[in-house]
């Protein structure tokens, strides 16, 4: 059987507000959706533990990551200077998600 889109779930580490710390928008706030599991083991990984999908993750469905992410979007708000959430799906791998196109 498969699930509607919004109700199928991808396992995650944590979310959460930061500042990105490389790259284009080094500095910037951003909201982080850090997937857990990773195929591509990259010899450059600093979080190797989001490479396996350990009992610590946690599933959520598309409407709990919007949900979170938007509660940490209204919590942070004023630090947004744009006045828009930036937000960075990360690894583990989040293009190997089964609902990976409504993330993108
Ligand atoms: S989590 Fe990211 S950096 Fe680490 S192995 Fe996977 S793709 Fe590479």
């Amino acid at each position: 059987m498969t699930l509607p889109l919004h109700k199928t779930q991808a396992p995650f580490y944590e979310l959460f507000f930061s500042f990105q710390g490389e790259a284009l928008y080094t500095g910037l706030p951003q909201i982080f959706t850090r997937f857990a599991g990773c195929n591509l083991k990259c010899n450059y990984c600093d979080t190797a533990y989001s490479t396996i999908i350990s009992k610590k993750a946690k599933y959520l469905t598309v409407d709990e990551v919007i949900n979170k992410i938007d509660l940490l979007y209204k919590e942070n708000k004023k630090k947004f200077v744009f006045g828009k959430p930036s937000v960075v799906f990360t690894g583990g791998e989040s293009l190997n998600m089964r609902y990976r196109n409504s993330c993108i």
